[in-house]
């Protein structure tokens, strides 16, 4: 059973102050997660979190997680910019990127930011835009050499990111020769996985790389990145990562390859969906209802709003508000309104008849939801609301305008008189 946070009379008060669609964030559920992370990797001394930023890019959300001790994982100059002006500054900031501008490089830089290299040519670039930082990281791939015990894993050496394992030792004595003295090693293996063997398998993979490191190299990592890619449960028969026990494994590991090897690192995460994710999410009104060679229940949220559904098929949970006590016995196709036939939340889904003005919401859309939004069908972008642990709720950011939508043209004053 997935349940709701909120009532049905909270969601209403909430739309009539601001118009639905709107996603909605529980605080005190990202303040539990990101409390539950830091107890289960306490028992290691540099333990970071460095939130995926691409998952839920707002300001709000970000110095409530730096509360937690987490920095940021940025990818791009907004990114960037962003755990700036949230205070997030220098090693507090990891930049994962790839394909990177040479103009990235050197901001990320200039802002003291660890440079996490994904390829071995990036040195070059590093070296020439900004110079070599004394602490850097170097992005791994496996290919396919890493496997897990109980998951197939897909082939990595079909995946863009990260060096192979000669470019990476070769990165970290160019690096070691140019000047840099705090090393670390990265991989991200997986999306949305709910093995919890994941990141103790992963963990011990790249202590064993840290102990041949010092071997062959004379280099002691100071960290490793477990990166991200720890899921959450979507559907309601699947249950959560316990994420004390990972970090238990992962601490069994730690002393088993790295403490003989009388090495001492911090781990560090960037983990996005986990930390977010299950909670945010989409609240959006029935505007119609159609019947024709199935029922549909038309929404005033698209696509636009959450794309995951219409691109790869994601499964989000709806629930119908002050509907939960019903039984959910009427198929539904649950659309938006991009004239695009994969506008579509749910297929074929069981729910409560429904009726024009219910409120759907639709869960775990706190990560990778908004922040994936587009302006398809001139369809624009709504607003975040931040539900506080007192009940209180406030705008964490406004709704997008048809004058936001015109601002890219406005050098032509065709639109100067759109106000909203
Ligand atoms: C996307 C991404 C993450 C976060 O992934 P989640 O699946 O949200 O945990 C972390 N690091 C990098 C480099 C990424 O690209």
């Amino acid at each position: 059973m997935k349940t709701l946070p909120f009532t049905k009379q909270q969601l209403e008060e909430i739309a009539s102050r601001w118009p639905t669609p709107f996603y909605l964030y529980d605080e005190a559920g990202i303040r539990s997660t990101a409390a539950a992370l830091k107890d289960a990797f306490g028992w290691n001394k540099g333990f970071r979190e460095y939130f995926a930023v691409k998952a839920l890019p707002n300001p709000f959300i970000l110095k409530i997680l730096a509360e937690y001790g987490c920095g940021t994982d940025c990818a791009s100059r907004p990114e960037l910019l962003l755990s700036e002006r949230c205070g997030i500054t220098g090693e507090d900031i990891m930049f994962s990127s790839n394909d990177t501008p040479a103009s990235e490089f050197c901001l990320a830089r200039k802002m003291r930011a660890i440079i996490n290299l994904d390829d071995i040519s990036h040195i070059e670039m590093l070296e020439g835009n900004g110079g070599i930082p004394e602490t850097v990281c170097c992005r791994y791939n496996p290919g396919s050499s890493f496997s897990m015990t109980n998951q197939i894993m897909g082939n990595l050496s079909d995946t863009k990111f990260g060096m192979t394992r000669p470019q990476l030792f070769e990165a970290l004595r160019i690096l070691k020769s140019k000047g840099a003295k705090r090393f670390g090693v990265h991989a991200l293996l997986v999306s949305c996985s709910m093995d919890e063997e994941y990141y103790p398998q992963l963990a011990a993979e790249l202590f064993r790389l840290a102990v041949e490191i010092k071997k062959e190299l004379g280099i002691s990592l100071s960290f490793v990145d477990l990166s991200g890619g720890i899921g959450i449960p979507y559907r309601p028969q699947e249950r959560a990562v316990d994420i004390a026990r990972v970090g238990g494994q992962v601490r069994q590991e730690y002393e088993k390859i790295l403490l003989p090897a009388g090495i001492e690192l911090a781990i560090y995460t960037e983990l996005g969906r986990f930390m977010t994710g299950p909670h945010g999410y989409l609240v959006s009104r029935v505007i119609h209802e159609k019947h024709t060679y199935k029922n549909y229940l038309g929404l005033d949220a698209t696509a636009a709003n959450l794309m995951r559904p219409a691109i790869y098929g994601a499964y989000h949970h709806i629930t119908v508000a002050g509907k939960e006590q019903l039984p959910a016995d009427t198929l539904y196709d649950v659309t938006g309104s991009l004239c695009e036939n994969n506008d579509k939340f749910a297929v074929d889904r069981l729910l409560p008849a429904c009726q024009v003005g219910d409120l759907l919401v639709l869960h775990d859309a706190g990560a990778h939801g908004y922040s994936m939004g587009y302006n398809y069908n001139g369809k624009l972008r709504c607003a975040e609301l931040l539900v506080k642990p007192d009940g209180s709720v406030q705008m964490i950011r406004r709704a997008e305008t048809a004058k936001d939508y015109f601002a890219t043209f406005d050098f032509t004053g065709l639109f100067d008189d759109i106000k909203d």
